[in-house]
């Protein structure tokens, strides 16, 4: 085992298993531009279906399903409200900017989550020289809150909030597996809530690559146009719908042994009396270690952890991040556990 690279950088690091690739290689597919992949539209159905959405529309990555869903539920110069950790915001390179001609309003979070109460005064009114409120979105569960459950009671409320005031309501749910295995609380019962769900195959899943955006029958007309103009028109695709409907259908309800995991290493890396860990925000498979005290930075404990084999990233500016997935075992998990505690206690 210490000749392998135990890799925590990422749930996007997972390769397709055995009888994944097989599903692939299997799949039937046609011409998805004519509609006619039907494999495509099985994964479509299916994850429609999961979410109680009357469509879902395979998209290349999670960024084109987010952005797109800003692209149809905006006109250029609307205003969209998302927090200010939002993956949306932070790592989708301006999208809302370039893509939508929109500009971002960010409010501050406690881990990832804000609330109706708080929103009032970020409301534009309807006064011509503003801009106009068109979306809200949130993020669940939330990346760089280290994977926080957003609380469905405030989803609730921040739901009711947007209907009384037309404002349109969209759900970054690229982890929303993890949050419903966590919580026990069907796909369903969040997703209710939004006009638009973001869902991604490649993270946790497990699928090498994809993403879902789901919503009713006329915003998702509108995304697949789009998704033309955005260059997301894919021929054969039911090859890669294929490892997405593969991955939904068996590697949902194993996510528990990701968040096993999770907890395990971040209670563990807590006894190391340099390393601080909100071990209340570690609710599914993402583990935030801020570093401060070590005197070293993110990147420095990351080289002396990739001597050892073991891989993390960078999660903020003092912080390093580890990510749990059906790549890596309990066992390697341990094995990375007496890596750290073998260099820093
Ligand atoms: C990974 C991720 C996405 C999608 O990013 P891609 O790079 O397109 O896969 C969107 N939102 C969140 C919260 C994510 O973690």
């Amino acid at each position: 085992m210490s000749q392998q690279f135990i890799d925590l950088r990422s749930d996007t690091v997972t390769k397709p298993s055995k009888a994944m690739r097989e599903a692939m290689a299997n799949a039937e597919v046609g011409d998805d531009v004519f509609g006619e992949d039907p494999t495509v539209n099985m994964l479509q159905e299916t994850v429609a279906s999961l979410l109680g959405k009357e469509k879902a529309l395979f998209v290349p990555s999670g960024c084109m399903s987010n952005q797109l869903a800003l692209k149809a539920h905006t006109e250029m110069g609307d205003e969209v409200i998302m927090e200010q950790d939002a993956h949306m915001f932070n790592y989708e390179t301006a999208a809302p900017a370039v893509m939508s001609a929109v500009q971002v309003k960010t409010v501050p979070g406690i881990r990832g989550v804000f609330r109706a109460d708080d929103l009032p005064p970020h409301i534009r009114p309807a006064i011509y020289y503003m801009p106009r409120t068109r979306v809200i979105c949130v993020e669940n569960t939330h990346n760089r809150a280290g994977g926080a459950v957003f609380p469905l009671e405030e989803i609730k409320k921040l739901s009711a909030f947007c209907k009384e005031r037309e404002i349109l309501f969209h759900l970054d749910g690229a982890r929303l597996w993890n949050a419903s295995v966590a919580t026990e609380i069907p796909m369903k019962e969040w997703a209710q809530h939004f006009d638009s769900v973001s869902v991604c195959f490649s993270k946790g899943l497990g699928a090498p690559v994809g993403s879902a955006i789901c919503g009713t029958k006329e915003f998702v007309t509108k995304a697949h146009k789009w998704r033309k103009v955005f260059g997301g028109g894919m021929r054969q695709s039911g090859i890669l719908a294929a490892g997405a409907l593969y991955a939904v259908q068996h590697n949902i309800a194993r996510m528990k042994e990701d968040h096993e995991k999770a907890k395990f290493f971040a209670k563990e890396l807590s006894s190391i009396k340099e390393f601080d860990i909100d071990l209340e925000s570690v609710q599914t498979n993402i583990v935030l270690v801020d570093v401060l005290k070590t005197g070293k930075t993110p990147q420095e404990v990351i080289a002396l952890l990739n001597k050892q084999n073991v891989l993390i990233s960078v999660g903020t500016f003092t912080k390093f991040r580890a990510l749990m997935h059906l790549d890596v075992s309990m066992d390697q998990v341990k094995y990375a556990v007496d890596k750290f505690k073998q260099i820093f206690q």
